[in-house]
């Protein structure tokens, strides 16, 4: 047993994957609204940029801290907190991550800000993740 499996949160992460939607390319990049307004018979990405999507959901652990509890303070290296102090709209500091199926260490790193945590019943989307050595540390913003 490690830490996390016994004293970590209980979460859900959901990551959605598919195929880029043509709209992406359509104007430079991004989403446009006029690709589906010329191609009203195409399959609408509903502003996602996804089309054919699947929905992933995970079982997860991580330690959750809201931002400014200065509990988590002394095992962050000083140059983040720094970081973490200059940014804006930060909820919370999660140490992680857990599956919370096979208690193995969950990388996020392929995880990004589409993605989503669902913890205490709120959605969170991965702002930042620092990949330290024994864990990676993530900030979190209500999405
Ligand atoms: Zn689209």
């Amino acid at each position: 047993m490690n830490h996390l499996s016994l004293h970590g949160e209980d979460a859900e992460l959901t990551s959605i994957t598919g195929t880029q939607c043509p709209c992406w390319d359509y104007r430079g990049s991004g989403y446009s609204a006029q690709y589906h307004r010329d191609n009203s018979s195409a399959d609408d990405c509903e502003r996602t940029g996804l089309i054919d999507t699947t929905t992933t959901t995970k079982n997860i652990k991580l330690t959750v801290y809201p931002i400014g509890a200065g509990v988590w303070g002394t095992n962050v290296p000083d140059y983040i907190k720094t970081e973490i102090g200059i940014m804006t709209g930060i909820d919370f500091v999660a140490f992680g991550t857990l599956d919370a199926d096979d208690n193995v260490f969950l990388s996020l790193a392929a995880y990004g800000s589409e993605d989503t945590i669902t913890y205490d019943s709120n959605d969170y989307r991965i702002s930042k993740i620092y990949a330290l050595t024994f864990y990676e540390l993530i900030l979190l913003s209500k999405k």
